[in-house]
């Protein structure tokens, strides 16, 4: 199973190869700023499933205010599109945001467990499906 996406200039593409393991929608607050709305949605899969072409990828690495660990975002260094995240607290695990692939289509709720995480943060303009998992905080802590 193959999928494609990048950024909206075509200056960095990525390839994913085979499923990946769940799809955690985050309403965080950094996830808000990050990307500039109501939440992150992050498709999770490991980093040798990933890869990215294109010599203009930019990254910034954030130390959490809450965990004091690193969080490094990817993303175009030509037209700023967000190309997702790598985490230190969970090593080898790389993000795809699900609207940066070209068709996100097969990105389905009954085709894989979506997580809702961080609602203690989640804005009132954002409304949730009740057939998801839901977590105030995220489902590690
Ligand atoms: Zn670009
Ligand atoms: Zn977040």
């Amino acid at each position: 199973m193959q999928h494609t996406g990048g950024c909206m200039c075509g200056a960095v593409r990525f390839n994913t190869t085979g499923e990946p393991s769940r799809v955690t929608i985050c309403h965080c607050t950094w996830c808000q700023r990050r990307t500039g709305t109501a939440f992150g949605t992050e498709v999770v899969f490991s980093d040798g499933q990933v890869e990215m072409t294109g010599g203009e990828i930019a990254r910034y690495r954030h130390i959490s205010d809450e965990s004091g660990r690193w969080l490094e975002v990817a993303f175009c260094r030509r037209c700023g599109t967000n190309l997702g995240f790598t985490l230190e607290a969970v090593p080898g695990v790389r993000t795809l945001p699900a609207g940066a692939f070209d068709d996100p289509a097969w990105i389905t709720s009954d085709r894989y467990k979506f997580r809702h995480v961080f609602l203690k943060s989640r804005r009132d303009w954002s409304d949730l499906s009740p057939h998801v998992e839901q977590y105030e905080r995220h489902f590690r802590s």
